[in-house]
């Protein structure tokens, strides 16, 4: 089954929540859409990211963690699976809670940041594969983050933006590392949101986050194939890239 995902679709398939649109598509749960409880923190515990890099990334054939949800067809790479799974790559990227602060029609954009800001500056980069290993073209991403108190703009779309990859699956980010905000009695380490669907895929819903952070240990959900690969540049600027390996339809 395939479908040829317009902007207008993913936007609207994107406000019913990941686990709608994928059981909708194929049958297929995208994880459960925990909602986050606890207030949010009223300011910052400052921005994560020492820059060390090392962090197991999510790119084609990247194991995932033991545990953690699948999507898909998995399977060692290049394996077609059992029983007709669809042909794939390797583990396609984990899916993560959507957490209550999703909002629709988000900003066509690739830069989030904000004139003033304090927080420390990102630039995210990767590439959009389908579980063939094919690059997606025209594959649709919506981030969405906490600004660097940890606050999420609910009112309005600040730190929030859709944009679409380029001929070769590529794609570039410019934001901001997110702050922490309490889930209860703890910090959420910081992290990033994200719905990733192409042509021919099911919708993504995942999240995103840094190595080094001292709340990851103790974090409810992270999964460590979630982790992006982050380097800082002397400037202070943090370079992170992450590969997205997306479930066929
Ligand atoms: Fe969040």
């Amino acid at each position: 089954m395939s479908f040829t995902l317009k902007r207008r679709e993913f936007l609207m398939v994107s406000a019913g929540g990941g686990a709608l649109v994928t059981g909708a598509l194929a049958g297929c749960g995208d994880g459960e859409n925990t909602r986050l409880g606890g207030p949010r923190s009223p300011a910052s515990v400052g921005s994560s990211g020492s820059g060390a890099s090392g962090a197991a990334g999510a790119s084609p054939g990247a194991a995932g963690a033991a545990g953690e949800p699948s999507v898909g067809a998995g399977g060692a790479p290049g394996s077609g699976g059992e029983g007709g799974a669809l042909p794939t790559c390797g583990r396609v990227t984990a899916p993560n809670i959507e957490g209550p602060f999703f909002k629709p029609s988000s900003p066509e954009r690739s830069d989030l940041r904000e004139v003033g800001t304090t927080g420390v500056l990102l630039e995210l980069r990767g590439t959009v594969y389908g579980a063939d290993c094919a690059p997606l073209a025209g594959a649709i991403l919506d981030f969405w983050q906490a600004d660097e108190t940890g606050a999420y703009d609910n009112a309005g779309s600040t730190y929030r933006g859709h944009q679409t990859t380029d001929a070769q699956g590529r794609y570039t980010l410019l934001s901001i590392v997110p702050g922490r905000y309490l889930n209860g009695a703890t910090y959420r380490p910081a992290h990033i949101h994200v719905k990733a669907a192409g042509a021919g895929t099911m919708l993504l819903t995942t999240q995103l986050y840094f190595p080094d952070d001292p709340y990851n240990a103790g974090d409810a959900f992270i999964v460590p194939s979630l982790i992006m690969d982050v380097t800082e540049q002397a400037s202070g600027l943090l370079v992170a890239s992450f590969d997205f390996v997306l479930p066929l339809a």
